[in-house]
This record gives C-alpha cells, sequence and structure tokens, in this order.
C-alpha cells in the first residue's frame, strides 16, 4: 500500500472499520515517512466453510441453520441463541479451516452453553448427542451437576 503523497510502502493502520455491506473494510492509515492520512478500502474475501455431517454429506455453513437449533434449546431461557450463533461463527471463521464437521460446531455451541445456562445446555445436548434413553440424559446431568459443584 504505497503512500498517496510520497510513494512510500510503509504505514501505520490507525483505524479499521468492517463496512458489512460489501465485505470490506475500512483503513485508516498514515505514512511512517510523510506521516499523511489517508483512506484505503480492503476486500475481505469470502470465506464459505463446510460443514460435514454425520452421514459424510456436505454442505456449506449455515448459520440460521444453527441459530434454528438454538432458539428451540433457549427458549424461554436468559440465554441470547443469536448471541451464541454469531460466536460459534466466529470461531469457524477464525479457524480459517475449510470444513468443520457437525459434531465440531455441536462441540461448539455446548461449551459456549454449559457457561450460559443448565437448561439451554441440556436441551441442546440431548439433541446433539442424540442420547438414546433417559439413563444418558440423566447420566450427563449428573456430570454437568458433580462439576458446578465441585468449580463452587
Ligand atoms: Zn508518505
Amino acid at each position: 500500500m504505497k503512500c498517496p503523497f510520497c510513494a512510500s510502502p510503509e504505514s501505520k493502520v490507525v483505524d479499521s472499520r468492517p463496512l458489512e455491506e460489501n465485505n470490506s473494510i475500512r483503513r485508516r492509515r498514515e505514512c511512517l515517512e510523510c506521516h499523511g492520512r489517508f483512506t484505503t478500502y480492503e476486500i475481505i474475501e469470502e470465506f464459505h466453510p463446510v460443514v460435514v455431517k454425520k452421514n459424510g454429506s456436505k454442505e456449506l455453513f449455515d448459520k440460521n441453520k444453527l441459530l434454528n437449533g438454538l432458539m428451540k434449546a433457549c427458549q424461554k431461557r436468559p440465554v441470547d441463541p443469536e448471541a451464541i450463533a454469531k460466536d460459534v461463527e466466529a470461531e469457524i471463521r477464525n479457524s480459517l479451516k475449510q470444513e468443520v464437521s457437525s459434531s465440531q460446531i455441536g462441540d461448539m455451541v455446548m461449551e459456549r452453553l454449559r457457561e450460559a445456562d443448565d437448561v439451554a445446555y441440556v436441551r441442546f445436548a440431548s439433541v446433539h448427542r442424540e442420547f438414546k434413553d433417559i439413563d444418558k440424559f440423566m447420566e450427563e446431568l449428573t456430570k454437568l451437576k458433580s462439576e458446578r459443584d465441585a468449580a463452587k
């Protein structure tokens, strides 16, 4: 990124602002040579992580789908499913891996729900871990409870 005033290639970023509409980022830069300030617009490359499902099929990551699953788990609970979905999406994007398995995503969600709310956590876990029977379900609950007690 050359300075428009003195053509020096050295500049520092003084401010960054993402522009949601077109996946670009606006940066204010300051030239290290002449201290002239200029603005650049940088396009963020689109990143589409692929989700590998349990049966091996693949589909593009869809935050809304994740959100739907979360809404059910978080119904009438003091948890914001949108915030959790966003956070999980950010983790997937930041990992920059092209593929993520659905069970990894489930684990990411569970990690967060575990912190946020027991009921939402167990509800989500029962779907994600596909509890076959009530014993498995109770096992998870007991584990959660003893971890909580140990943390006290
Ligand atoms: Zn300059």
